[in-house]
């Protein structure tokens, strides 16, 4: 399969999650695919979105990994993937890659890793990710919602139809703050508090968030 990423021009992040002074962050990294005129489930209005997280509910969490040999699919993940694909749902995936400012990862590995991630899942119609650490205060680590925006203007979807399937509860209120909808599927790392705090909106599993998407009805 060859990987042609097409990058988009950097995309305006939130102000008031920008920080005080200082230099501004740079915006989060974006890769887009065309369509490729594959229709869209939901009608003519660009259609529904799912975001999944990329690290814990894609593919096992091995912090700072640039080795595509490393790349394990979480349980569920293929067949998730492939029923929303199915389905005609526009698919995206947010990865806060904190490696990178800390200089242990390049942007080199890390698209070495997604193109590996891509041979097991199938394309992505888009890709978001976070480059900065912490300390940057920038406007895409969760729970500031810029990754779930990004990922939304990309796909040209409505974060209203959007769901975002994530595994920490700064995601359910990045997605909240995005204006799209959040499903908490718990990893090894959930906290017992942010599994309670998600409500109803979790699943078990992959499996589990993919019959609430479509049960939502935003899926025809
Ligand atoms: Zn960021």
């Amino acid at each position: 399969m060859e990987f042609t990423p097409e990058y988009l021009e950097p995309l305006p992040t939130a102000d008031r999650w920008s920080g005080g002074g200082g230099p501004r962050p740079s915006a989060p990294w974006v890769v887009v695919r065309d369509a490729g005129g594959r229709r869209a489930a939901g009608g003519g209005d660009g259609g529904v979105a799912v975001l999944f997280d990329r690290d814990a509910v894609l593919i096992e969490d091995i912090a700072y990994n640039g080795d595509p040999g490393r790349v394990y699919p979480r349980p569920g993940a293929r067949r998730a993937v492939g029923e929303l694909r199915e389905l005609g749902v526009r698919l995206g995936v947010l990865t806060e890659q904190p490696g990178i400012a800390r200089g242990v990862l390049t942007r080199r590995r890390v698209e070495i890793v997604q193109h590996r991630i891509e041979e097991l899942f199938g394309p992505f119609d888009a890709w978001a990710l976070c480059p900065h650490g912490p300390a940057e205060r920038c406007g895409c680590r969760a729970p500031a919602p810029g990754l779930v925006l990004a990922a939304t203007r990309a796909l040209r979807v409505r974060p209203a139809r959007t769901t975002v399937i994530g595994g920490t509860a700064a995601g359910l209120v990045a997605a909240a703050e995005a204006g799209a909808h959040g499903l908490l599927v718990p990893t090894a790392v959930t906290r017992p508090g942010e599994i309670s705090a998600a409500g109803h909106r979790r699943a078990a599993d992959l499996g589990g968030a993919v019959r609430l998407v479509v049960a939502g009805g935003s899926v025809r």
